[in-house]
């Protein structure tokens, strides 16, 4: 249990993931929430599931400034290291997943002598968790930085998912942070055997990966030049994470949700990338003369306001892309509104959008509803979309 706890703490930092329980167990009730690391994950058809989220070990060669792991933060904070041995994961894993705590593994890890010998103990684990236990259930593991070819295709014909964390986004933001792996040999070069698995199965799923924001003196703009980057089809991301750097010493402590607006800024932007469509050069009319996006407001907010000739559109004869960049009106919205418009259904009342999900507020000044325009934007204050 004290690994579990050192191990689950430490690999709470890797995303895809929410918190876990706090719940105590009381004498006499049934069922304990076991809260060291296991976080909930969803599933490609919308399932959510509980995944035991740890490290196999937090012994690390290399001196990531942001990472509490690192050779210099461990010294500093004198942390304990410790590993599982790849017996004992597996066997911590599948008795969890006997007592129904977990549905799935999430494993991560430092490296301890090199990136290929981490990669064996990793497959040990993974192997005799399938094989020796006949785990058929959900894992996910992270590719470690520098790993070869031939390790990661082993890892990988044992996981459901894989991904990478590439966490600075080009190679000086990189170097600002570690000193003791290279951005491109043990990043960028790993991170390409990913499409060339991908398109010859070798990869079970899609595969994501994580930024640390805020840990060197990168811009959002060099950011989603990276973001932008990999969602193309030669890299074909399915996502992409954004975690703010947290002080080291502080990480115990709970943050405003101010702190993490850079964060969520990000994560609209992606958001409007990935689902809505916009494209990437839109998308960067977006950032400040110095690279960064405001904080005072949505983006989707921001770009209707810069292109204030398009609007208002008239929601009765809309199409669906112009509907999607309308603010207050997303996906689940524009898809009802379509179908209202294909019955010959006409909308005319304010009450009938909001009905169907639009969000007033927000959507109002943009839509013309009722051959009718119904705020203009000046009565749209600039406080919207803020936390
Ligand atoms: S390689 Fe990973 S575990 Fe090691 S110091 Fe860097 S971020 Fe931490």
């Amino acid at each position: 249990m004290e690994k579990l706890r050192i191990l689950g703490e430490a690999a709470k930092y890797d995303l895809c993931a929410s918190t876990a329980s706090p719940r105590v167990h009381t004498q006499g009730s049934i069922g304990k929430a076991v809260s060291t690391g296991i976080c909930h994950s969803f599933l490609p058809d919308g399932r959510c599931i509980s995944l035991l989220k740890v490290l196999i070990t937090n012994q690390c060669i290399h001196d990531c400034a942001y990472c509490i792991n690192s050779t210099k933060n461990r010294k500093q904070f004198k942390h304990s290291v410790t590993s599982f041995e790849p017996e004992e994961l597996a066997k911590l894993t599948i008795g969890f997943y006997i007592r129904n705590y977990i549905e799935g593994l999430f494993l991560s890890s430092g490296i301890g002598k090199s990136a290929n010998c981490q990669a064996e103990i990793i497959h040990e684990a993974l192997h005799v968790l399938r094989n020796k236990y006949q785990f058929d259930g959900y894992v996910h593991a992270k590719v470690l930085p520098g790993i070869g070819k031939d390790e990661l295709f082993r890892i990988a014909e044992l996981a459901d998912r894989v991904s990478i964390n590439v966490e600075l986004p080009n190679k000086s933001r990189f170097s600002e942070t570690c000193s003791t792996k290279d951005f491109y040999s043990d990043i960028i070069k790993v991170t390409k055997f990913l499409p060339e698995m991908r398109k010859k199965g070798e990869i079970p799923a899609g595969y994501t990966t994580q930024y640390v924001i805020g840990a060197a003196e990168e811009t959002d703009k060099e950011i989603l030049d990276t973001v932008f980057d990999f969602y193309n089809d030669d890299w074909d991301f399915r996502r992409q994470y954004y975690s703010t750097c947290l002080p080291l010493e502080e990480k115990t402590q709970s943050y405003p949700r101010s702190y993490f607006l850079r964060e969520h800024r990000l994560y609209q932007i992606d958001w409007l990338r990935r689902i809505y469509k916009f494209s990437p050069e839109e998308l960067m009319t977006v950032i400040n003369d110095d690279g960064f996006i405001p904080l005072n407001m949505d983006p989707k907010v921001t770009l209707a306001r810069m292109n204030a000739e398009f609007f208002p559109i008239d929601v009765n004869n809309a199409t669906y892309s112009e509907l999607m960049r309308v603010p207050g009106i997303g996906h689940t919205s524009a898809t009802r509104i379509l179908k209202l418009q294909q019955q010959g259904v006409k909308l005319t009342k304010n009450q009938q959008l909001k009905s169907i999900g639009v969000v007033l507020k927000r959507a109002l000044p943009f839509l013309k509803v009722g051959s009718k325009k119904q705020l203009t934007l000046d009565n749209f204050g600039n406080s919207q979309g803020g936390v």
